[in-house]
């Protein structure tokens, strides 16, 4: 079995998987710990009392997702959502505490980790992974491995530059594909469109979704406008790694027919013509519940480069 663990900014989820499955799952806060060798120690804890209600077995490794989090180092680096404003070294923590090795990545890469090994991604060597919630992350599976790049960071999708002095982003910087197309992005537009900023005080996006259902013109163009940053940044990665596939994840795509239909058509339309036909886009077929623990467990089955 493998643990993984998926530290989140207010809940942190532990898990036990076997062969792509979640055997048993449970969930500590990763605020109001003491420091965080306390924090370090509920984990173990947590750990070793799942393994106790799956009455015994041995642990193999230990897999964490994080924000921040440095593949190379095993230390998650001042992570801006996480309560510790300095170098947490937790992949030696846990594997101090629990005696297994353990492997810490960022949650993006994990969660491609996730879908290649065990999801949509499955089969498919060049894969492009994105999650879009509160931000947008992004993992690369390019000939076969990750794509970690000279410091363990590459792939920051999100981050690309759509519109030069565009929106400001919460990386400081402008025009963001994150600062358009995250749930913080598509409130903002739709704030913007109906002329109404106290829209967006709403929490996540069903508001939108129902808005537009019901006809109301300023979220059915939220949609379109959302549609159409996302398929010219999916088409500007295609051009830099060639993925085969490109999965989605998160909320915001399960709005079905406002988002991924014509999200489908656009994208197709905004590739380069050398990759027309030669990449799909489809959405993530693991359950909600167990996606970012298996990426998790899933980043303990790739071979480790510790550079210094
Ligand atoms: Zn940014």
């Amino acid at each position: 079995m493998i643990a993984g663990i998926d530290i989140g900014g207010t809940t942190s989820k532990i898990g036990l998987v076997l062969d792509g499955r979640v055997l048993r799952q449970t969930r500590i806060p990763t605020t109001g710990h003491a420091d965080d060798h306390a924090f370090a120690q509920a984990l173990a804890t947590a750990v070793r009392s799942l393994l106790a209600d799956e009455g015994g077995g041995s642990l193999e490794a230990v897999g964490i997702g994080a924000p921040n989090a440095n593949q190379f180092t095993g230390i998650i680096e001042m992570a801006p959502n996480l309560p510790w404003k300095h170098d947490v070294p937790l992949a030696r923590m846990l594997q101090d505490r629990l005696n297994v090795p353990a492997v810490l990545g960022n949650d993006a890469n994990a969660a491609a980790l996730g879908e290649w090994r065990y999801g949509a991604g499955k089969g498919y060597d060049d894969l492009l992974v994105v999650t879009i919630g509160t931000g947008v992350g992004s993992g690369f599976i390019v000939n076969g491995s990750l794509l970690l790049g000279s410091a363990g960071n590459a792939g920051e999708l999100g981050h690309m530059t759509l519109a030069m002095d565009g929106r400001p982003c919460t990386c400081g910087r402008k025009g963001c594909l994150e600062a358009y197309v995250s749930i913080r992005g598509m409130r903002q537009t739709y704030a913007e469109l109906a002329n109404d900023l106290d829209l967006l005080k709403e929490e996540g996006v069903k508001c939108i979704a129902d808005a537009a259902h019901a006809g109301d013109r300023a979220a059915q163009r939220t949609f379109e406008e959302t549609v159409h940053w996302l398929a010219v940044g999916l088409a500007n990665a295609v051009a830099v790694t060639g993925p085969r596939r490109v999965v989605l994840f998160g909320g915001i795509v399960r709005s079905g027919d406002l988002l991924l239909a014509p999200l489908k058509k656009a994208f197709h339309s905004a590739l380069l013509n050398i990759y027309q036909g030669r990449v799909d886009l489809t959405v993530s077929a693991l359950p909600d519940d167990d996606a970012a623990l298996l990426g998790a467990a899933a980043l303990t089955t790739i071979p480790m480069k510790i550079r210094k």
